[in-house]
């Protein structure tokens, strides 16, 4: 294993840990319940194999008890009958609790994903202003009105809330993403089972804490822990659920898709991604490359938002590969406890030989592996790190320009003509997000107009607002969270036709 002059963090945490491990419940129905087989499991330090957590681990029994708490709860009218506004007041303690617990959560957040502990704190300060956000929409529930009808007719059209939701969330920003989708079923007047991937059930279980202690009524969110098969696959076909919000990969999207097309339940999904940046020759360099850099290693790569294909026109090619390999080598990897730290460990060995895979298997189709390519030693630490990789020679049929490797592994493609750059942009089954690189404000609305995403970047990467939607096309999902659209997701539509007076015209 070469170090290629990287940059690395040797273990050096700034915070300490706690020596005890959590110990995990479900929550249903306002009480904290372990699980009836009794049946426990483990989650350890991705970095340092500490273990972090022991959860109880859910089966059908506990779906079935956190459906039937979720579903009184909402025929029972204990939450949906509230106002806007008192929604929104228990939204907003929420929020305030998030920004007092912030230190507690962003810490068992770097543990049990091996992130480092300044990203992490950043993602919980945001999820408190989604909460906060998601609050001003509870006072907004609002449809709309046709008053041109006739004289003796008035249409209504009401929005409610869709009902009982499961909410099944991925393990790389566990809380954040939680985060944009309760406050908004909620706001829409839901109730809700949430499970949380396995690998990071902590910060969920603190977030159920913190719901109890803001005053959320029993019932309205019931968290299950456990593993997809049983626990997901059974919140997705329960005849009680009347919605799916799930984010996590696009193949099992899909078996939600055919799972829940019996009961015809509404389903919202958030997938994978394999994003494009479009570079153009006169792009400023300086900003594309650190944008890039960015793109790629942030969360170590393993972000739906990854920006993982650079497609750059071959006259910059070679020059902006070699910023980027430069940059790279600055980027600071290794322990997710030092503040100094941008990038941590890879979430499992597992997914650590995922990775791996995908470049050895990129080697052998003929591209060119610039920079990195293998596992990372940490000195101090013995968890799984990957180094900062830079793949060129990308070609459009190789697996590693289409498939998500969610490692931080840069693929770069060349381009010649503006079509044939909108052509390999869009030539991905994904469509989350991608961006474009020209200081011609032309050739950035042209691009932005033709490919095929759920948000374009131009000049910029990953920027991101409670206040706008997002969401991707194709088979990066259906639907869009956060902006007004994230409260939309979470409500059903109702016209009601009303007749003035005396004059319906009899039928027999
Ligand atoms: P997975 O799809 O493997 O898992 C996501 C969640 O679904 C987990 O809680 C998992 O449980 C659960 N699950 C697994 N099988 C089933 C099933 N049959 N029915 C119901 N639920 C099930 O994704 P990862 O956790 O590996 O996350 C990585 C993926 O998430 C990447 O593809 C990434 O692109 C995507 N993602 C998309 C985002 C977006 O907004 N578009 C944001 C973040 C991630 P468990 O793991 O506990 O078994």
């Amino acid at each position: 294993m070469t170090n290629h002059d990287l940059t690395l963090i040797a273990a050096q945490p700034d915070i300490s840990v706690p020596s005890e491990a959590l110990n995990l419940k479900h929550l249903i129905d306002g009480l904290w319940t372990a699980s009836k087989s009794g049946k426990t499991f483990e989650r350890r330090s991705p970095a340092t194999g500490q273990l972090v957590s022991v959860a109880a681990m859910g089966g059908t029994e506990e779906v079935e008890a956190a459906v039937a708490a979720a579903r009184a709860a909402f025929d029972g009218r204990r939450w949906s009958d509230l106002s806007g506004r008192d929604r929104a007041k228990i939204l907003n303690r929420v929020a305030d609790l998030i920004d007092a617990n912030l230190d507690r959560i962003a810490l068992t957040e770097t543990m049990e994903s091996g992130k480092p502990i300044s990203q992490a704190e950043a993602e919980i300060e945001g999820a408190a202003n989604i909460w906060r956000y998601a609050a001003t929409l509870a006072w907004n529930v609002r449809g709309d009105s046709q008053n041109a009808l006739g004289p003796d007719m008035l249409g209504l059209v009401l929005k409610e809330p869709v009902g009982v939701v499961s909410i099944i969330t991925p393990w790389n920003f566990p809380f954040l993403i939680v985060s944009q989708k309760l406050p908004f079923a909620l706001a829409a007047g839901c109730t809700a089972v949430v499970k949380p991937s396995e690998l990071t059930s902590s910060t969920t279980v603190i977030l159920g804490e913190l719901l109890v202690e803001a005053g959320i009524p029993a019932g309205v969110v019931n968290i299950v822990l456990g593993f997809g098969d049983p626990v997901g696959a059974t919140m997705t076909v329960h005849r009680d659920i009347d919605m799916v919000s799930f984010t996590g990969s696009t193949a099992v999207g899909k078996t939600i898709v055919a799972a829940t097309s019996s009961g015809i339940k509404k389903v919202s999904l958030e997938l994978g991604g394999k994003n494009p940046q479009v570079v153009f020759p006169d792009a400023d360099l300086d900003q594309a490359a650190d944008a890039i850099v960015f793109g790629i290693y942030f969360n170590a790569g393993e972000c739906c938002n990854s920006g993982s294909r650079i497609i750059v026109h071959e006259d910059i090619a070679a020059e902006l590969s070699e910023r980027v390999v430069a940059l790279s080598r600055k980027v600071p990897f290794g322990d997710p406890l030092n503040r100094k730290t941008k990038v941590g460990a890879i979430i499992s060995t597992q997914h650590q030989a995922k990775i791996d895979r995908y470049v050895k298997e990129a080697r052998s189709a003929g591209a060119d592996i610039l920079l990195g390519g293998e596992g990372l030693k940490i000195d101090g630490l013995n968890g799984q790190f990957y180094q900062p990789t830079v793949v060129t020679d990308v070609t459009a049929d190789m697996t590693i320009a289409n498939e998500e490797v969610f490692g931080p592994v840069l693929s770069i493609i060349k381009f010649k003509t503006f079509d044939e750059a909108i052509t390999l942009a869009n030539g991905s089954a994904y469509g989350l997000s991608a961006g474009v690189w020209s200081k011609d404000i032309s050739t950035c609305l042209d691009f932005t107009r033709k490919v095929r995403a759920g948000t374009v970047w131009t000049n910029t990467w990953m920027d991101g607002y409670p206040e706008l939607p997002f969401g991707g096309v194709k088979e990066s999902g259906l639907g869009r969270e956060l902006g007004p659209n994230g409260l939309e997701e979470f409500l059903e539509t109702k016209t009601v036709q009303m007749r003035i007076g005396d004059t319906r015209q009899m039928w027999v």
